[in-house]
């Protein structure tokens, strides 16, 4: 049973948004390198920020419009390509999406985009948020939006609580009814950066504009939280006399899906056997100095393994899925830890 909202609704339509916009004016962020009205720049911008921040997302923008400055541009690259510019941001499958959306709209909608939540949604990789956002960006639509910074404001503004379907049914609700008559772009920017600039993680509430009758008294619903995993794994640094690194193809799924990487073994494996897997074989193979990554739901502790003057001793399996990578060539889209342990061994003399 849904709880009754400590903020009525009833007072003036506006008032809400009239507070948030003010505090836009004021504080909230004008100059950002996709605030244009371009549907292009919009949607690549909204993809990427999914799960990732403002200041961790613009230097990428920037190298992504760059490479692919049209979507004609983003549909004819090859997929290889866009993940290798996406290569460090994360949660791959949004560069996979956004390419096979990219042909759509050029390939199969001629070039024209869907100017509706509903019409973007239909895209892959597309949420109704994100639509929501595109649309409103992009077309001048008036539609709400319900991303995660969104989300905490109106939970705890209106004392929200409640988990499933029908609790994000509400909060949707809510976010719809704030929307005001007018402004409604520079509206849906503001409570995105007064999510990301006050009503963080710990609210900084005596900046909010919201304050004087914000329902939050300090207490958040209590969130499962998945420990995180511990993982270890020894990653093969394979090369050949040439100086030309073994890398295979991460499968489509799973963490960092479809870049490539190390042949990865576990620790108690002998480096001599895992190699062999590929159908290779050292001449030495030397120890470097392990480290620590994290991942979302797992830290990772990496041992890398130099295997030197690395020869080929039967036929390789995989394909299209392996390559010798010419270590003075720009590197092809790798994981961080794996563009790491390149640049390290880079500087071995
Ligand atoms: S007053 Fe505090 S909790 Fe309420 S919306 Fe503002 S920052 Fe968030």
């Amino acid at each position: 049973m849904a709880k009754p909202c400590k903020n009525s609704l009833a007072f003036p339509d506006d008032a809400f948004a009239a507070r948030v916009l003010r505090w836009y004016d004021l504080h909230g962020r004008h100059d950002l390198p996709w605030q244009v009205s371009c549907a292009y720049r919009r949607w690549v911008s909204e993809i990427m920020l999914q799960q990732t921040t403002v200041a961790a997302v613009i230097p990428y923008f920037m190298r992504f419009m760059e490479r692919f400055p049209t979507i004609d541009a983003l549909s004819e690259a090859p997929v290889a390509d866009v993940m290798a510019h996406w290569a460090g941001l994360g949660y791959y499958a949004r560069a996979r999406n956004l390419h096979a959306a990219a042909r759509v709209v050029v390939r199969t909608l001629q070039g024209v985009w869907p100017q509706t939540v509903e019409g973007l949604s239909a895209l892959p990789g597309i949420g109704r948020s994100t639509a929501g956002a595109i649309a409103v960006f992009a077309f001048a639509a008036r539609a709400p939006i319900l991303d995660a910074n969104v989300r905490r404001i109106l939970r705890r503004y209106h004392d929200e609580q409640g988990t499933g379907a029908a609790h994000t049914r509400r909060l949707w609700a809510l976010a719809a009814d704030h929307l005001p008559a007018q402004r409604v772009a520079d509206y849906t920017q503001a409570i995105m950066d007064l999510g990301a600039l006050v009503c963080r993680k710990t609210p900084d509430c005596p900046r909010c504009p919201l304050a004087s009758d914000c329902a939050f008294t300090g207490a958040e619903p209590a969130v499962a939280r998945t420990a995180r995993r511990e993982r270890s794994v020894a990653m093969l640094l394979a090369q050949r006399a040439d100086g030309c690194v073994f890398l295979v193809r991460r499968p489509t799924r799973g963490v960092w899906g479809g870049l490539w990487s190390l042949p990865e073994c576990p620790l108690a494996d002998d480096a001599a056997f895992c190699l062999r897997q590929h159908g290779l074989e050292a001449r030495a193979c030397v120890l470097l100095a392990p480290f620590t990554h994290t991942l979302t739901h797992c830290t990772l502790h990496i041992q890398p393994i130099h295997a030197q003057g690395v020869v080929t001793t039967s036929p390789q399996p995989g394909g299209d899925d392996m390559m010798w990578y010419p270590l003075d060539q720009p590197a092809p889209g790798v994981p961080a830890p794996v563009g790491r342990l390149l640049t390290r061994l880079r500087e071995i003399p």
